[in-house]
């Protein structure tokens, strides 16, 4: 019933529903665009909507009004947070440049809009490789919030980093023990984890990817069994796309309390009123944006 309200609303004003592959099933399946926060950054950006729901938190809300400064965004509630962007402020990000005048910042965009507004580049987990790869092997970098793929990101480059350190609370939960006990019961099967868990997860997996990754990687594995080692609505997307594979969790509480949040009744009433709308002060959302779009040339 909410469903079909939401759905013939969003037709009779225009309305465009993204929404993070973190999502609840229920949202997932009343978005039009389903992807990461690249993917949906790229998507708020190019699609010819004047208004946008943003189903996600409130970092890729603000990414997307940043990068969209003539359309509306709305995130159906504002106080989804997401407690790694919060670990570092502009404050303190500015102290630490302070100390190291000369190195390159790269942020994940897992941040706030006042934390890229001090960044020389931006990166997602799907691209955090190339980023730091395309920064000149003499020139420091500081890489944050997230300390997990950052310290993934100097293993593949082979290079040192400065790493902030901040993590994901719900990536931070998988325990090795209990992958490897999954990998005896499900032999044969591929481990698929998110570059934002501890390094002793990545050591226990096939593959580290972000989703949009996860999601190419089932489609071209010839596996049939996945441990997905990142936050469970990730497993309800993976088997919506290939309802023949088999998605297990590593863990099936690793939930993103601030990403449910978001609810059908939220949407609904975000229609009805078109609003709360994401703003970003030009001041700030001019250096964001520039940072943002120097690592959108690069993937
Ligand atoms: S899963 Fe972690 S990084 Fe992603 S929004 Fe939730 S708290 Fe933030």
């Amino acid at each position: 019933m909410i469903k079909e309200e939401i759905l013939d609303l969003k037709k009779k004003k225009g309305v465009s529903i993204l929404a993070h592959n973190y999502q609840i099933p229920e949202i997932q399946d009343i978005a039009d665009h389903l992807g990461d926060s690249l993917a949906l950054s790229r998507r708020a950006r190019d699609l010819d909507a004047d208004i946008i729901i943003f189903c996600g938190v409130l970092f890729m809300a603000e990414t997307a009004a940043i990068l969209s400064p003539d359309k509306k965004i709305i995130i159906p509630d504002p106080k989804a947070g997401c407690p790694l962007a919060d670990m570092v402020t502009p404050e303190a990000l500015r102290e630490l440049k302070q100390k190291h005048p000369d190195a390159v910042v790269v942020t994940y965009v897992n941040s706030t809009a006042e934390v890229k507004a001090e960044t020389d580049i931006c990166c997602t987990s799907a691209n955090a490789l190339e980023v730091v790869n395309s920064i000149p092997k003499s020139r420091e970098i500081i890489f944050g919030p997230d300390r997990n793929l950052g310290s993934w990101v100097s293993a593949q480059a082979g290079r040192d980093l400065i790493l902030w350190d901040g993590y994901c609370i719900v990536h931070q939960m998988f325990s090795a023990d209990r992958i490897r006990e999954l990998k005896k019961e499900h032999p044969g099967s591929v481990v698929m984890v998110h570059p934002e868990v501890p390094p002793e997860i990545i050591n226990e997996s096939d593959v580290a990817l972000g989703t949009g990754g996860m999601i190419r990687f089932a489609g071209d594995s010839d596996s049939n069994t996945f441990i997905v080692g990142t936050e469970t609505g990730m497993v309800y997307r993976l088997k919506t796309i290939y309802p023949g594979k088999n998605f297990i969790p590593a863990f099936s509480g690793a939930i993103c309390r601030n990403m449910k949040k978001i609810t059908p009744e939220k949407v609904l009433r975000s229609l009805k009123t078109l609003g709360p709308v994401v703003t970003v002060p030009e001041k700030i959302a001019r250096r964001a944006r520039s940072a943002i779009e120097k690592m959108m040339e690069i993937k």
